[in-house]
């Protein structure tokens, strides 16, 4: 096994599937199994999931929502895809966990990191809702802080995308995708794979990171087993 404890960010995005809005139950289930699968490996695993797919605060704001109360609304749609992710992989048997950086104690318990870390010990998933609790951050910045408080090995960022290309692969079919890159290399060719953010926060911290795609069956087990999938973004 090459990694113990990782830091697992879905996009609320990816979550959709073939929809336009909402969640897939396909793709949810999909995502469990995966989860369960390394689980059961011994992986201590802890997953921040994006909101995307419910709302975002930028989004809102061209309806007339002043920008802050749109990016509550966003981390409180993180809540909701938490919520469904716990109750998804609960019912395949998995042990889980929701903790949200917005206090809401019927559904959730807080933010606690000596509190996560035990749960991680436990073998409990630990899923991070409602992002940073702060407007103006993302997902991604969530995912970098959390895995750098419970001292995560890596950030698997799963997405639609099978790694990162030089070009856009889904507009240009010659573009060439990256087995590793090093962040200096990221931001010099000005490639996208997280806000500046989040990626500063990792650069700093030497946070690796792999972009793969988590719609694949079987990449999660086999980053974990320590094969190449995606791209591996380090230092
Ligand atoms: N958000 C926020 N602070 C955070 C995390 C998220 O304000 O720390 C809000 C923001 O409005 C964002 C929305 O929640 O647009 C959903 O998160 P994100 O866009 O990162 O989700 P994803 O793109 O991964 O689905």
């Amino acid at each position: 096994m090459k990694y113990k404890r990782i830091l697992l960010k879905l996009s609320g995005e990816a979550l959709m599937g073939n929809q336009h809005y909402g969640i897939s139950s396909e793709i949810l289930q999909s995502y469990s199994k995966q989860i369960k699968e390394i689980s059961e490996m011994g992986v201590e695993i802890a997953i921040v999931i994006g909101g995307g797919n419910i709302f975002r605060g930028v989004a809102g704001v061209a309806t007339g929502i002043d920008r802050v109360q749109g990016d509550y609304m966003g981390m409180l749609a993180t809540v909701i895809n938490g919520m469904a992710l716990q109750s998804s992989l609960e019912a395949m048997g998995v042990h889980t966990r929701l903790q949200t950086s917005i206090k809401m104690d019927q559904i959730a318990e807080p933010f606690i990191k000596r509190r996560a870390d035990r749960h991680l010990e436990k073998g409990r998933v630990v899923i991070f809702g409602a992002g940073t609790g702060n407007p103006y951050f993302t997902t991604d910045t969530a995912a970098t802080l959390k895995a750098i408080e419970i001292n995560a090995e890596v950030i698997l960022k799963g997405t639609r995308v099978d790694g990162i290309y030089d070009t856009d692969p889904e507009k240009n079919k010659n573009a060439v995708k990256f087995n590793s890159i090093s962040f200096d290399e990221v931001y010099k060719k000005g490639l996208k794979i997280m806000d500046m953010t989040a990626f500063t926060l990792s650069q700093e911290n030497s946070l690796p990171i792999i972009v793969f795609d988590m719609n694949k069956e079987g990449n999660l087990r086999k980053i974990i087993e320590g094969k190449e999938v995606g791209t591996l973004v380090s230092i």
